[in-house]
C-alpha cells in the first residue's frame, strides 16, 4: 500500500477496540504473533525512500497513514520514535495521519522542536465506544496539534461527541464497523446519530465500512466481504464533506509548496462506490483490482 507507513509492527492490546485486532488476526494467519513488536526492516525509512529516477517514493502532498499495524505511541517503540519524527520533520511536504489509543503518552513523546505542532501531522484518537471517547478526546483536545481527528472504529457502541466537536478543533471523524473473527455488530442508528453531530458542526464524516455484522432497521446483516461493506456504506449516503482541512505543506527551506506541485489523487472505476474515497490518498496503480 503506497499510503501506509509501518515503521514498526506488533502491539499490545489496550482497550475494547483491540479485542479482535485485525493485525493480530492477520498475523495469526501468517503464523506470527501480533504481540511481538519489532522495527520493520524494509519499511522503516519509507518516507525517505527514493525511486530509481531519484524522486521520493512518497510524493509531495500525499497523505500517509502511520503505524497501521501498531500504535505510534506504543511504549515498546520509544527507542525508534525519534528517528520516525526526524523523517516526518524532513518530509514537511507530506501529510502524516497518526492514530493512537494511547493519547496520554503523546505529550511526553513529542519532539523538542514541536512547539504548537508540525503543520503536516494530524493526530487521531480511537473512540470505539462512549467510554473511550470520553477518556481520549479530552486529552486530544489539550494536546498541541495543528490537525485533530477521531476514529470511531471498530464502532461497537453508540458514541456522542457533540461537546468535543463544538470546540472546533476536530476536523474529521471516521467511522466503521468491525471485521474478522468474532466481529461485534455495528448499528446504523449509531452511525446516523454520529453523522448528524458532525453535519451540525460542519466536520467531515466518513463512514468507511459497515463491518461484518451490521444492524439496520432492526435486521441483522452478515457482510463478510470488505468490498461489499464499503459499497453498502457508500450507498447509505452517510459521507459528509465538512470544512476543508488546511494543510500548510512546505519544502525543506520552509517555503510553501504551490498547489500545482502537490500530488493530486486519481481514482479508478473500482473507486466509484468506495466509501473511503472521501479520505483516501487515491489509487496506487497496484493493478490488484484489475485481476479477475
Ligand atoms: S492499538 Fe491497534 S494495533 Fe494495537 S492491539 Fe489495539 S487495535 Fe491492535
Ligand atoms: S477510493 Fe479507490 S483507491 Fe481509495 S480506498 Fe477506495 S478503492 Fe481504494
Amino acid at each position: 500500500m503506497h499510503d501506509i507507513w509501518n515503521p514498526w509492527h506488533g502491539c499490545t492490546k489496550r482497550s475494547e477496540g483491540c479485542e479482535h485486532c485485525y493485525m493480530y488476526f492477520l498475523d495469526k494467519i501468517r503464523q506470527q504473533n501480533g504481540a511481538e513488536i519489532y522495527k520493520t526492516k524494509t519499511g522503516f525509512d519509507y518516507p525517505l525512500q527514493r525511486k530509481k529516477d531519484g524522486g521520493f517514493k512518497i510524493k509531495s502532498g500525499e497523505l500517509i497513514r502511520v503505524c497501521m499495524a501498531s500504535d505510534f505511541f506504543l511504549k515498546e517503540a520509544d527507542e525508534w520514535r525519534d528517528d520516525a519524527w526526524e523523517m516526518i520533520r524532513q518530509r514537511k511536504d507530506v501529510k502524516f495521519f497518526l492514530l493512537t489509543k494511547r493519547p496520554e503518552r503523546v505529550l511526553e513523546n513529542l519532539p523538542k522542536d514541536w512547539g504548537s505542532g508540525f503543520e503536516n501531522v494530524m493526530l487521531n484518537v480511537t473512540a470505539e465506544n462512549q467510554k473511550r471517547a470520553d477518556e481520549r478526546i479530552p486529552i486530544l483536545l489539550d494536546l498541541p496539534f495543528k490537525h485533530k481527528g477521531v476514529m470511531c472504529a471498530p464502532f461497537i457502541g453508540s458514541v456522542s461527541i457533540e461537546k468535543y466537536l463544538e470546540t472546533g478543533q476536530i476536523e474529521q471523524v471516521i467511522c466503521g464497523g468491525e471485521n474478522y473473527d468474532g466481529a461485534r455488530p455495528c448499528n446504523f442508528d449509531w452511525v446516523k446519530s454520529l453523522r448528524a453531530e458532525c453535519v451540525k458542526n460542519n466536520v467531515t464524516f466518513c463512514f468507511i465500512e459497515t463491518g461484518s455484522v451490521f444492524i439496520k432497521d432492526g435486521k441483522r446483516y452478515f457482510l463478510p466481504k470488505k468490498k461489499l461493506q464499503s459499497e453498502m456504506a457508500f450507498k447509505s449516503g452517510m459521507n459528509f464533506e465538512g470544512g476543508p482541512i488546511e494543510w500548510k505543506l512546505c519544502d525543506n527551506f520552509g517555503l510553501p509548496i504551490p498547489k500545482s506541485e502537490l500530488y493530486v489523487p486519481h481514482y479508478r472505476k473500482n473507486c466509484e462506490m468506495c466509501a473511503s474515497r472521501l479520505i483516501c490518498n487515491g489509487c496506487s496503480d497496484c493493478g490488484k483490482c484489475e485481476k479477475p
